[in-house]
């Protein structure tokens, strides 16, 4: 099927950015060679005019300060001077306006694309904080189309994160507040989403403000708490380094020690942090968001009771006070479903999908992520319902005994990618009684049904006697782990190689089978009739088809060639076989 080009989604961020694609209709995010979907938003400039984007260059911030770009964003579209923020570099003196920093860094994402599509991309959407204004926005445009992309939409970070919590799906009118504490950032929107239209009513927010902040305080409370002296740049950078990892360490656990060997000479530092001490240190930084959310709300004209929903958004949104500070401002618990890094990428993706037409249907839960079939006849996959069918939604084939005198058939429902049976997912099993006769007399319907609420219903009929056996098993067959769709997928490509294989080997096996069997009889039938040296050359084709099948190793393309070795050398004795039968015929006619 010819598809369009695909449109990149890009979450062009402060510290940290993130590129990916509608696949298959399904959105997600690129990985770079190192297998990190999140790419810093740092570029060093070699004094050589060597160029690095990411991880390395924010390690080359350690040694090259100067000539290191981080947080180009805060520079954005703004007149000089007008930005209060300073970096501890000049864009200016390394010949850089901050449209083109933010290419470089699009440049590499844009590449990441690429290899990870082994396709050249072109377009693409970013998102911008709400807040910017038109001048920022035509920037952040200008910098997608310095790194040869053109941008086809700019849009708001809380209407992507609203997207990727998929609140689209609603279908009555929705209110929706995405608190976006970031690391150095604070941003609160007031949204309303009518007749899918996302509408941004109100945002507010401190552009000082964020995790940063945090690890600052905490740094200083550890320094206090050490009793030791600091006097470095050094010593300054590692503290900050281990508050923000005790910090994050916070989040999940109750306490964590921080030890910094050797920190003033041959002095150890080695402290311990409650969760309660940081939530001392954080809260009043916190508390400043309060302010913000009730400014927004005000603008919006709304009171918290009018919101429908409250979105997380931004690293700094998993400290447990955060969570705990705006369940108190909102006055309900906030959404936590989306991965805080990844939602407003996830919305640029989303929106990228639904311009290009890779993503029809926004209703994602909608689709089947996986497809869903039945075992048949040599442990093969065999899919009914393929995946990204949109939900409700039928379909069936008839199957028959594969052997003769089989009392029933055994039917495993199976979910997953792999060509063979045993690497899906079975679902469950449903036993399909039906009288003994030969091989292929039996005749059972196997229909799959889906409902609009993702049930799966299995109904597999005798068609002799018209017995329906019914299985229905709840939703797993729509409600399915992000995770695990990805990683089913993800093997489904990386064995590919290896399933098809085994799939051919299969089905070469089986007719071998059949092929070894016909000669048998057919020799023995037409024994004397056939010359000497005719024999012995189908006999040695025979025995080298047995030979392939016994081999330990699954030759599929050697195995087929055998088989039709096998039946080239089968010609004459096939011809003699038909004329055999005319001739029993004529003889009963005559007769
Ligand atoms: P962002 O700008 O959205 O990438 O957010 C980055 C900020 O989130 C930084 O200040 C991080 O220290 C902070 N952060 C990331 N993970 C956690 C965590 N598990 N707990 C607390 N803060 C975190």
């Amino acid at each position: 099927m010819a598809t369009a080009s695909p449109i990149l989604g890009i979450d062009l961020g402060t510290t940290n950015s993130l590129v990916g694609v509608v696949d298959s209709g399904f959105p997600i995010l690129l990985a770079d060679a190192d297998g990190a979907r999140l790419t810093p938003s740092a570029v060093h400039y070699a004094a050589d005019g060597c160029v690095t984007v990411g991880a390395a260059a924010v390690r080359q911030r350690a040694i090259d300060p100067t000539r290191t770009v981080t947080s180009v964003k805060r520079l954005i579209g703004r007149r000089a001077g007008e930005a209060e923020w300073k970096p501890a570099y000049d864009l200016k003196a390394l010949g850089k306006s901050p449209a083109e920093g933010s290419a470089d860094i699009l440049k590499h994402l844009k590449a990441i694309a690429e290899s990870a599509l082994e396709t050249e991309v072109s377009r693409a959407v970013i998102t911008v904080p709400a807040y910017f204004n038109d001048a920022q926005r035509n920037e952040t445009k200008r910098a997608g189309e310095l790194a040869g992309l053109t941008v086809e939409r700019i849009v708001s970070e809380p209407t992507a994160a609203a997207l990727a919590y998929g609140l689209d799906k609603l279908e009555e009118n929705k209110k929706i507040a995405v608190y976006d504490l970031g690391g150095g950032t604070f941003d609160i929107s007031i949204l309303e989403m009518r007749d899918g239209v996302f509408q941004v009513l109100a945002t507010a927010g401190d552009t000082q403000l964020g995790g940063d902040d945090i690890d600052r305080a905490l740094a200083d409370w550890i320094l206090r708490a050490s009793a030791l002296p600091s006097d470095s740049a050094i010593q300054h950078a590692r503290l900050i380094a281990a508050a923000e990892e005790a910090k994050k360490k916070l989040s999940a656990e109750a306490e964590f020690t921080v030890e910094l060997p050797f920190f003033q000479d041959t002095a150890n530092l080695s402290v311990r942090v409650q969760r309660s001490d940081l939530d001392a240190i954080a809260q009043p930084l916190i508390e400043r968001t309060r302010l913000h959310c009730r400014r927004a709300l005000l603008d919006a004209g709304l009171s918290a009771a009018d919101l429908d929903d409250v979105i997380l958004v931004g690293g700094s949104t998993r400290m447990p006070l955060v969570r705990q500070v705006v369940q108190d401002i909102f006055g309900r618990e906030p959404n936590v479903s989306q991965n805080p890094d990844e939602a407003v990428g996830l919305g640029a993706v989303i929106q990228a999908g639904i311009l290009s037409g890779a993503l029809r249907n926004v209703v994602l839960l909608d689709v089947t992520p996986l497809s869903l079939g039945i075992e048949t006849f040599g442990g093969l996959m065999n899919i009914i319902i393929p995946r990204n069918s949109t939900i409700p939604c039928r379909a069936g084939e008839m199957f028959t005994n594969a052997v003769a005198n089989q009392q029933e058939m055994l039917i495993r429902v199976l979910q997953g990618e792999r060509e063979l049976a045993k690497d899906n997912w079975e679902l469950g099993r449903i036993a399909v009684p039906f009288p003994p006769g030969p091989k292929g007399s039996a005749r059972v319907g196997v229909q799959f049904a889906i409902d609009a609420n993702g049930i799966l219903q299995v109904l597999a009929r005798d068609t002799a006697t018209n017995t329906d056996t019914i299985l229905e098993i709840q939703n797993s067959a729509v409600d399915v782990d992000d995770e695990k769709v990805e990683k089913m997928i993800a093997e489904s490509v990386d064995f590919a190689f290896e399933d098809m294989n085994e799939r051919i080997w299969t089905e070469a096996h089986l007719k071998s089978e059949e092929l070894l069997k016909a000669v048998d009889e057919a020799l023995e039938q037409c024994a004397g009739l056939v010359p000497e040296d005719e024999v012995e050359k189908i006999k040695v084709a025979a025995s080298e088809v047995r030979n392939v099948m016994q081999a330990e190793l699954h030759d599929a393309r050697a195995l087929k060639a055998a088989n039709q070795l096998l039946d080239d050398a089968t010609q004459q004795l096939a011809v003699l076989l038909v004329e055999r039968a005319m001739e029993a015929a004529l003889e009963r006619k005559l007769s």
